[in-house]
């Protein structure tokens, strides 16, 4: 018998591991990962950038958990020697029409607690970043870059030396709460366990579904961000970190520049639907999966307040003349043949069946497990305060 078992060796699993086995060491904690190797998908496929915690609602779970996780997350990697960089980042409007939304921004931040925010003029974001192109900016200070896999594989390390399990390759595929104990099924072994934990991004719905009897009112819609590369020779256009004043009516901040740790510069992610849940290809396809989410209700109401923007991310997806036509509003410099075709991730985005898309983290319980079933952007940074959430509810159960 393990007393816990959490689903998903991402970012979220293995922080709630490692936050549980620190407080209770005692207790058996094994991660299940379906993939070989630990943060295969949403953690080893984003931008690597650490959030200040700027753009969330103050008093949200993404706020709260943001700002106290971004510390966590930095004191976590002095201590075990994980690099990271605090660059600082601006925001830009490019246009005049943009800068009451950039001024809410600003707004939002002090209410966030973000000391050192600076309204920047056309000038001064140039000094700055001498190629961007804007109207009004915003520097902040605290935005940093980061390898979240290497964050994962110190996060990993630790809960071992804890004394906790992680099993790679092994997929749950079934769970049955009994009266005390719930059974786990793999395609390899059978748990039972006291509490089941299920971190499983992508397919947290379907694993939330497993430890209820109704049916959940939720469905992770996957939507996919895709990358560009700079080429090496263009790598003077950005310095560190250019994002643009994000659409307050859509839940992703908009194509940006980012200076990576290892080096080199990406230009992304867009976001379009993805026709299968890991799919990062464009031509990648699961019928069966494609139908779930067309047929959700929540979905549909989606596309129909969305469907403008939608199609807008579709085509830059289709034309590199499109996608790198948004990126000149940033850097009007930057030409088609500077960019060449970099990677893909896919984003676990909740949705109601009313037609929200869940705007805030969402952690689910139920008797016999705990569910977080919305961890999207800025669930890296704020990994290790979403994991002491968690281990806080499953450790009131012991
Ligand atoms: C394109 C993109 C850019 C982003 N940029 C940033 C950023 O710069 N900064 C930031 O803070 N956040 C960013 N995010 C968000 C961040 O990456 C995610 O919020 C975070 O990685 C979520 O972690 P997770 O552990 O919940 O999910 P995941 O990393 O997806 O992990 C879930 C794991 O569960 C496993 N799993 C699923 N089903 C099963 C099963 N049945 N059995 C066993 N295992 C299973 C999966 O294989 C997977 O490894 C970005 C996300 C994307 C997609």
């Amino acid at each position: 018998m393990t007393d816990i078992i959490i689903i998903g060796g991402g970012i979220v699993g293995l922080a709630t591991a490692l936050q549980i086995k620190r407080r209770r060491p005692d207790l058996s904690v094994t991660v299940l990962e379906k993939e070989n190797r630990l943060a295969a998908h949403q953690t080893g496929h984003n931008s690597g950038v650490i959030h200040s915690g700027l753009y969330y609602k103050p008093g949200s779970l993404k706020a709260v958990n943001c700002i106290r996780g971004y510390r966590m997350l930095l004191d976590f990697c002095d201590q075990e020697g994980v690099p990271y960089e605090l660059c600082g980042k601006i925001v830009v409007a490019t246009k005049p029409e943009q800068v009451p939304q950039l001024n809410n921004l600003f707004e939002r931040g002090q209410q966030n607690g973000l000391g050192g925010l600076r309204k920047l003029s056309g000038a001064e974001m140039r000094e700055i970043e001498p190629h961007v192109n804007g109207v009004e900016g915003m520097w902040v200070p605290q935005t940093g870059i980061i390898d979240y896999v290497q964050v994962c594989e110190k996060y990993a390390e630790n809960v071992r030396k804890l004394g906790g399990e992680i099993r790679l390759g092994e997929k749950v595929t079934q769970i049955t709460a009994g009266n005390t104990l719930s059974v786990v099924v793999t395609d390899k072994a059978t748990y039972e366990t006291k509490l089941v934990v299920n971190c499983a991004g992508l397919y947290s719905d379907k694993m939330a579904q497993l430890t209820q009897r109704g049916e959940i009112d939720l469905r992770i819609i996957p939507f996919r961000g895709e990358y560009y590369k700079i080429r090496p020779e263009k790598h003077h256009l950005v310095r560190n970190l250019i994002y643009p004043v994000p659409d307050p009516n859509f839940p992703f901040l908009g194509v940006h520049f980012t200076r990576m740790i290892h080096g080199g510069v990406e230009a992304g992610p867009n976001a379009v639907l993805a026709f299968r849940r890991e799919g990062y290809r464009k031509s990648d396809i699961d019928l069966k999966e494609l139908f779930e989410t067309l047929s959700w209700p929540g979905f549909q109401k989606v596309a129909g307040k969305y469907w403008q923007t939608g199609m807008g991310e579709m085509y830059r997806s289709f034309s590199k003349a499109a996608f790198t036509k948004a990126l000149q509003e940033l850097i009007p410099e930057v030409r088609e043949e500077d960019l060449v075709e970099g990677g893909a991730g896919v984003r676990a985005q909740a949705c109601d069946r009313r037609g929200g898309l869940l705007d805030d983290f969402a952690i689910l319980e139920s008797e016999r497990a705990i569910n977080v079933c919305n961890a999207p952007s800025p669930a890296a940074t704020s990994s290790l305060s979403i994991g002491l959430t968690v281990s806080e509810k499953a450790l009131a159960r012991f």
